[in-house]
């Protein structure tokens, strides 16, 4: 059961402290040699997410299917809320957003990255765009410089889950995951683990569960176990 809670963001308790972010203990020693090797490239490999509790993805959720927060289309732009219906409402959210529960980011092993040093003024707001982390985006050296260090097998067990669109979420270059830590809860995480999951939240709070419960395998094989798994 400890460990059901820890998938689902429901158990925090053992997370380590980052400045503001929790990140799982296991994942925590890595992640600080990770930050000094790039630290020594003159990058300064910040977070803007690691630890997400399932209530706060909840209020992202509920949020996305009431209209009160943009859907976004493949390339980051906005949808027109009103021209879809509800399966393409889950369908738009699970684009960049996690259905609750199911969200790397409960783990405390996935970060999202950028690199403070490149921010174009203090104030500028992150977007964490596809154009942002693009090789001639403002965190496209950090970026590249990933790529190779993933590539050599010298990333400390971080890699990229959605490196590439596998047609599910979106690539996110800036999505970051501590390979060893994630790897074995994301084998905890069968469909019976979800299905039984999905039919024991409460409709009034959860926005669209009927409609998750309708398309649960498609929704659980596109969306939830349908990462890279390699690194
Ligand atoms: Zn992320």
């Amino acid at each position: 059961m400890k460990l059901n809670k820890l998938i689902l963001g429901l158990d925090q308790s053992s997370y380590q402290p980052v400045g503001d972010y929790l990140i799982h203990p296991d994942a925590l020693e890595s992640f600080l040699k990770l930050r000094e090797l790039c630290a020594n490239e003159g990058f300064d490999l910040c977070l803007t997410s690691s630890f997400r509790s399932f209530e706060a993805q909840k209020r992202i959720w509920n949020a996305k299917a009431q209209g009160k927060r943009a859907l976004l289309d493949d390339q980051g732009n906005p949808i027109d809320f009103t021209k879809l219906n509800n399966r393409e409402i889950v369908y738009a959210i699970l684009r960049w957003s996690a259905l609750p529960g199911m969200s790397r980011h409960h783990w405390g092993t996935d970060l999202d990255v950028y690199d403070k040093f490149s921010l174009p003024s203090p104030d500028y707001n992150i977007q964490l765009t596809p154009e942002e982390v693009a090789p001639e985006g403002i965190f496209g050296k950090l970026h590249l410089f990933l790529d190779k260090i993933i590539e050599e097998n010298k990333s400390f067990g971080f890699y990229r889950p959605y490196k590439e669109d596998l047609g599910g979420v979106a690539p996110e270059k800036w999505h970051l995951s501590h390979h060893p830590t994630s790897s074995l809860l994301l084998e905890e995480l069968n469909f019976d683990f979800f299905s039984e999951f999905i039919n024991s939240q409460d409709p009034n709070d959860f926005e669209l569960i009927d409609i998750v419960i309708e398309y649960a395998k498609e929704i659980y094989e596109n969306y939830v176990i349908n990462v890279h798994r390699d690194y």
